[in-house]
């Protein structure tokens, strides 16, 4: 008779403290058996073997592994689909309930759903829970019961919901001695699932307060380490939401803003789940874009002879990181100055984040390209010399990334500020008229 569980599926939350999906489960009639499945739906999209993101989760996994074989229990990974790993689980098992924690993303919603339905007709409870936002879907809302599109009054409104509720964490180490016990199990080697190792070289998880407490006076400065990079952990659920954002709340309310933008994007892409295909606000559809893919190789590479943007894309192809202000540039160069589609933005992106994340990609690429909610206001045009000025004055950004950018030897600028600033006003008036 195979053993009577409930099982707790990890995705986006790999950890096993203050996760509120493993908190139920443990809290439930039967011992939890902790499982994950290396999704070959996501996996058989990813060009680079050596996905960096792969090595990250499968680290993590090994991690936990140790964790869970010290209290005599296991991670079950299956490699292929949510499907076959659930018909393959309920043979093994004898599962009473799936525990799980809601993502947002409409693939995650519509692989849920079907798992859903597949266990029902086994009779098997299929039970979510928020975890990897402090507020989701419909907590805030506009007085008229409809989602917010604007960030300002949703980040107000969120600020005066939050509570000491809202961060509690949920104490799943009061209740470790319900996990199954059995044989530890091997997690999958990359070369297994199709992989091999990429650069380990992940940022920490640990940040320092300090940096917290002047995020408002360093955030918006490439050349110094003003910024967190905690954005990976987060995507993978390394790091707890409420635990970060606790300090945020005590330490430096603009680094909390930052925080509520990330919850907002998984709002708007719970809510408007077109915005994956299609602009938020339709009419910018219409845009004739120019779409020239020799510029968007030179953009790709660093090479435009704009240094600021040069300097990001060179940053983002060797680190696998960008920093958030040269993220705007060069997003807004590519739409704004280059005439290219921001969707092509946005893939590149997706394949060369660390922390890439669809719903804060999506939702930041589409502020820059002016169609999304809340976007910026399509006649502005970053300027990327009085951006430079203004953000990495004594080129301290640049130098790291563009050494030669006072040399003969650089590219010569790809486009001419004033002359692409025209073409694209022209544009985009011409879309939204038509
Ligand atoms: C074109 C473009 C694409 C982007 N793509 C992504 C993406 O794929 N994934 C991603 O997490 N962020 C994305 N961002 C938002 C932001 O640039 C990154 O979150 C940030 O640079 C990550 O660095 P950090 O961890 O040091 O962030 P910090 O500045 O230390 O902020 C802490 C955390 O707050 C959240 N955050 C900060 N700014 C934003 C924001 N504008 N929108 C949503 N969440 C935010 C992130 O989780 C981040 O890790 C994008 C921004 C732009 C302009």
């Amino acid at each position: 008779m195979p053993p009577t569980i409930n099982l707790c599926w990890l995705r986006r939350d790999l950890r096993l403290l203050d996760h509120a999906a493993l908190y139920h489960a443990l809290k439930s009639a039967a011992p939890v058996v902790p499982v994950f499945v290396f999704d070959t739906n996501i996996l058989n999209d990813l060009e680079d073997k050596h996905d960096r993101r792969v090595t990250f989760i499968h680290d993590t996994l090994e991690d936990l592994q140790v964790k869970l074989s010290k209290l005599g229990s296991t991670l079950d990974i299956y490699y292929g689909t949510p499907q076959q790993a659930f018909e393959h689980w309920t043979t093994q098992y004898d599962v009473q309930e799936v525990f799980t924690n809601i993502d947002y993303e409409p693939y995650a919603v519509k692989r849920d759903a079907d798992i859903a339905k597949q266990l029902k007709e086994k009779n098997i409870g299929f039970h979510q829970y928020k975890d990897q936002v402090i507020f989701d879907r419909n907590e805030i809302l506009k007085d008229n019961g409809q989602p917010y599109t604007v960030f300002t009054p949703y980040s107000k409104k969120w600020k005066t919901l939050l509570n000491d509720y809202s961060l509690q964490a949920y104490p799943t180490e009061n209740y470790f001695r319900n996990f199954f016990k059995q044989k530890i199990k091997k997690v999958p080697s990359l070369r297994a699932i199709g992989f091999m190792a990429g650069d380990r070289g992940f940022p920490s998880v640990r940040i320092k307060d300090s940096v917290i407490k002047n995020y408002d006076k360093t955030r918006d400065l490439p050349g110094i380490e003003g910024t967190t990079h905690i954005g990976l952990h987060l995507r993978f659920g390394t790091i707890s939401i409420r635990e970060l954002a606790g300090r945020a709340n005590e330490l430096n309310e603009t680094f909390l803003g930052e925080l509520i933008w990330r919850d907002f994007f998984q709002m708007i892409i719970w809510h408007f789940p077109h915005v994956v295909q299609h602009s938020f606000r339709r009419e910018y559809d219409n845009i004739q874009w120019r779409n020239n893919e020799h510029e968007f190789q030179q953009w790709c590479d660093g090479q435009t002879g704009y240094p600021i943007v040069d300097a990001g894309m060179r940053e983002l192809n060797t680190t696998g990181f960008m920093h958030n202000r040269v993220r705007m540039i060069t997003a807004s160069f590519l739409t704004k100055h280059l005439l290219i589609d921001w969707r092509w933005g946005e893939a590149y992106f997706a394949k060369k984040l660390l922390d890439y994340d669809l719903a804060a990609n999506n939702g930041n690429w589409q502020w820059a390209a002016g169609s999304g909610c809340d976007a910026a206001p399509y006649f502005r045009v970053f300027n990327p010399t009085l951006q430079t000025q203004r953000f990495d004055p004594s080129f301290e950004y640049i130098k790291k990334w563009v050494p030669e950018f006072q040399e003969l030897t650089y590219v010569k600028p790809m486009v001419v500020h004033e002359q692409a600033r025209k073409r694209v006003l022209e544009v985009y008036k011409a879309a939204l008229a038509s």
